[in-house]
């Protein structure tokens, strides 16, 4: 059956209007660096694909391959880390977080650590200056993952631009989005022009896929709206969760096989002309969200990752820390289903992922985050009604 009732989507995501399709000549790339304060930005067809430029493009300069990542992050890092024929060296996280634990940082890095990734989640920021000074102490490069942060800012600088190489991704659900897209940036002139090379060495321009990916963002611009998501969104969700297949649910069903393609002219006009509204749309959120997190902060025995003193990071979602992996599933099992944008980040810890046959130490801080997480979407179609009806779900799932 149809379900016609409103619902809003995971994350906010900055919704699409028909004038974003009109031809003309603002240039993603110049539009975008500028956003971002930076001499120039590269466009990619995903956030993976940006962080395998990456990495492609450090690789020629370094006889060293290792490239140590959060145990807790999307799954797709590691395979682009393992297609360029590099080594993904999982770090465990410090306990009831999703950055680097520094202790088990500095165990793991080292003459081989061609690059550290901190990651930034759910517009949240990692500790970038613990990350540089190990870095900086092993001759490694710091390449941040943005993906989930376009906008947010460290210490007042914006997060990607801080490392020597930042990536983020204009993929569905994660703020500005073309469907699948990707930006790097870089802070050395050399190391641009290197990124520059690499990807026209390995990006092939496919119009199958640039076909497919402006169809689908046509869909999302028709879909992403109340009324559409529950058709576009909602009811595959539910059936994916009622067969239990959570890994699928959340779009963590990774392949080592993503496609790896150039950007056509069109889909990048329609990411430059929503870029002008994103920096409106993230002061919305940001208003939002302030006053939801002192709603949660009510919630005693749960707790709302929040920023850091100086740090002022974009709220997608709200990611929650529950009081045990039980409490956190009685409450999904209650609201995963409801239509109001409560739902799961990535589902695992690294080494839990069958399909990626990482084998690695243990990573118990990692695991303990993924197990006890859930996400509340910061969408601003997610009402204030239906928001308070989440915070007596979490009330009486603690008490
Ligand atoms: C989504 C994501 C990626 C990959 O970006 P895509 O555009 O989906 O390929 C990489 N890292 C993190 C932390 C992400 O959340």
């Amino acid at each position: 059956m149809l379900n016609w009732s409103t619902e809003p989507p995971p994350t906010a995501g900055l919704p699409l209007t028909w004038h974003d399709f009109l031809p003309q000549s603002s240039s993603l790339e110049q539009d975008l660096a500028k956003f971002l304060c930076s001499a120039e930005s590269q466009i990619e067809c995903s956030g993976t694909a940006a962080i395998m430029v990456a990495l492609a493009a450090l690789k020629v300069t370094s006889l060293r391959r290792s490239i140590v990542i959060p145990a807790y992050t999307c799954p797709f890092v590691p395979l682009a880390i393992l297609r360029c024929g590099l080594i993904p060296i999982l770090c465990d996280t410090r306990s009831n977080h999703f950055d680097f634990c520094p202790d088990a940082l500095v165990k793991v890095c080292g003459e081989d650590t061609l690059a550290i990734m901190p990651t930034h989640l759910g517009g949240r920021l990692a500790d970038l200056k613990m990350a540089t000074i190990i870095a900086k102490k092993v001759g490694a490069y710091v390449l941040e993952d943005a993906a989930q942060a376009l906008g947010a800012r460290y210490q007042g600088q914006l997060a990607g631009t801080i490392g020597d190489i930042g990536c983020y991704s204009l993929g569905v659900g994660k703020g500005l989005t073309i469907y699948g897209g990707g930006a790097i940036v870089a802070r050395d002139a050399n190391m641009r022009q290197q990124l520059q090379n690499t990807a026209k060495e390995i990006v092939p321009i496919q119009f199958k896929w640039e076909a497919r990916r402006l169809l689908e963002l046509i869909g999302y611009f028709a879909l992403y709206r109340p009324i559409g998501l529950g058709l576009a969104f909602g009811i595959s969700l539910r059936r994916k969760l009622k067969q239990g297949k959570l890994i699928e649910a959340v779009g963590d069903d990774c392949s080592a096989n993503f496609p790896l393609h150039r950007v056509g002219h069109w889909r990048k006009g329609i990411g430059a002309r929503a870029l002008k509204r994103l920096p409106d749309f993230i002061a919305l959120t940001r208003g939002q969200a302030k006053k939801r997190k002192d709603q949660l902060a009510k919630v005693i025995g749960i707790s709302v990752m929040d920023d850091a003193a100086g740090d002022e990071g974009t709220w997608p979602y709200f990611l929650v820390l529950m009081p045990s992996e039980q409490v956190r599933d009685k409450v999904l099992s209650e609201l995963w289903c409801a239509g109001l944008g409560v739902g799961r980040l990535f589902i695992h810890a690294l080494p839990d992922y069958a399909f990626l046959d990482l084998a690695q130490p243990d990573t118990p801080n990692a695991r303990d985050f993924a197990a006890r997480t859930l996400t509340i979407s910061n969408s601003p179609w997610l009402d204030n009604q239906d928001f308070m009806k989440i915070c007596t779900v979490l009330e009486h799932a603690v008490a």
